[in-house]
């Protein structure tokens, strides 16, 4: 829904001169850690050397964000950080071009992804939370619901400005301030934020960005004046976080894997189902923590459906991000490709048929065929691990019960898809699916304005929503 205003000519590509280092307290400073080389996933070539925190930055960065907690940004009225909050929606779509490119080629994701998905929705996550800032007074929860104080939060490689946006917009709406960490591989669209924070006049120390390792994480969740912790990654650095707070009474959301079920009824929409598996699946390369890794289909339709995805899958133009025409995008990093490899091995091995798109790859960068498991078993890697890339294991069913049992058949939680012309069926279902999300004839649709989040080992809290403002107040 937001409109890409043209980039000013003043920020040209070829003039940007990227400040990669730490954002602390309004300005850009060198870190004390080893820093870190960002690749192009596509290419394989070194992109950017980003300067990296060490523990003394963490330090540095949480007192910053203190200062201005105690001194500015728990002081200031809704309708002012409001103001802050729509600047810098408006400047990440005045900068929307600059920020697509560095995402696509610092993540490896199709610039039609990034120009279209990434950032027009990071844009509107800031939109809708400077809607929020002016009136959490009048939300009912209460006349004067507080900020929690200093938010660490550590998020992942696959949506990287996305998962800052889901973060920072509520937290700052709500009063608080932020230290965020992004992932160690693609921290580059983060320090462009932090720049137009800086051009959004954003007092200093509101937010801050430490670039760095999973040690750089940990330190900033555990530090002992980090008031709220906000984890998006995977369920084994998660439960460890878990670990870490117990009994610290610390706010703890996290937003971990998932093994979603995307079910196929016999009276489904067919060719709706198809294109809504394939974006379930291949979108963002399957880096999805609410992919639709699983499909569960009815039996009397499974072999036609197997054909018409087979072909549509074939249609899928794999190959440079950077080209408009590019369906799916490089893996982000050869550590992502030998998992991915790993994986689809274990499927063949385990015994179930692989069928992978005949496209081409280029002879460079880390990249994976579109690969269809069908023949899977409920016991398979491939059917209970989350791959996080471009393969979908396909399980059928006999009759609807069969399916809700398969589905709920994991130990996530976070996502679900019904596809179904019936309605009865469809609110049968979302009832029984244990995931936090049920889409109904569509897939990976998001909208600011609904909470978004797991159950079981997919992690708890909600992002977006009212839901999402609650784990950034004390109401
Ligand atoms: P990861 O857990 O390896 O890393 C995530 C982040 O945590 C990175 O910034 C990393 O540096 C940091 N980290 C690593 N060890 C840490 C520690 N001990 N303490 C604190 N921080 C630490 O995950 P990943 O490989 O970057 O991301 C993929 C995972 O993220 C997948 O499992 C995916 O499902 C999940 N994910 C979930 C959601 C969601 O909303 N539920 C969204 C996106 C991704």
């Amino acid at each position: 829904p937001w409109e890409y205003a043209p980039a000013p000519e003043s920020r040209e590509l070829a003039d940007l001169k990227p400040n990669y280092r730490l954002f602390v307290d309004g300005e850009f400073v060198d870190g004390g850690g080893k820093p870190i080389k960002t690749l192009n996933p596509a290419t394989e070539e070194t992109l950017a050397e980003v300067s990296s925190a060490d523990l003394g930055d963490v330090d540095r960065a949480v007192a910053a964000a203190r200062r201005a907690y105690d001194q500015v940004w728990s002081r200031l009225p809704g309708t002012e950080r409001a103001k802050y909050l729509f600047r810098i929606a408006r400047l990440i779509q005045e900068r929307g071009r600059e920020l697509a490119v560095l995402e696509t080629l610092d993540n490896g994701k199709p610039i039609k992804e990034s120009r279209d998905v990434d950032i027009p929705t990071a844009a509107a996550h800031f939109f809708h939370h400077a809607g929020w800032a002016d009136k959490l007074d009048h939300a009912g929860y209460g006349p004067d619901p507080k900020p929690l104080g200093v938010a660490g939060q550590v998020i992942p490689w696959n949506f990287p400005l996305l998962m800052l946006a889901w973060k920072i917009a509520p937290a700052l709406a709500c009063g608080n301030t932020v230290v965020l960490k992004p992932a160690e591989t693609t921290p580059l669209s983060a320090l462009v934020f932090a720049d137009l924070c800086r051009q959004a006049g954003l007092p200093p120390g509101v937010v801050n960005i430490v670039p760095g390792a999973g040690d750089v994480g940990a330190a900033l969740v555990g530090h002992s004046d980090v008031d709220k912790v906000a984890f998006t990654g995977s369920t084994e650095v998660g439960k460890q976080i878990q670990r870490t707070l117990a009994g610290t009474g610390k706010k703890l959301t996290l937003e971990l894997g998932g093994k979603a079920a995307n079910i196929v009824f016999d009276d489904a929409p067919l060719d709706q189902a198809v294109e809504g598996i394939v974006t379930g699946i291949f979108f963002n390369q399957g880096h999805v923590c609410c992919a639709g890794s699983r499909l569960l289909v009815q039996e009397t339709i499974a072999e036609e459906l197997l054909e018409r995805l087979r072909a549509r899958v074939s249609t899928l133009r794999v190959g440079d991000p950077l080209d408009k025409n590019t369906d799916v995008g490089a893996i982000n990093s050869a550590e992502q490709l030998g998992t991915i490899t790993e994986l689809a091995a274990s499927g063949e091995a385990e015994g179930a048929t692989r069928w992978s798109s005949p496209c081409e790859l280029p002879e460079r960068g880390f990249f994976f065929a579109p690969t269809v498991f069908s023949g899977v078993q409920q016991s398979m890697r491939i059917a209970r691990e989350e791959i996080f890339g471009p393969v979908l294991s396909v399980l059928t069913f006999r009759t609807p019960d069969e399916a809700i049992a398969k589905a709920n058949n994991t130990p996530y939680g976070l996502s679900a898809g019904i596809w179904s012309e019936k309605g009865s069926r469809v609110l049968w279902a979302a009832e029984k699916l244990r995931a936090g999300v049920v889409w109904a004839n569509t897939f990976n649709r998001f909208d600011p304005a609904a909470p978004f989040g797991g159950y079981r080992e997919s992690g708890f809290g909600r992002e977006g929503g009212r839901a999402g403002l609650e784990a950034y107040l004390d109401v």
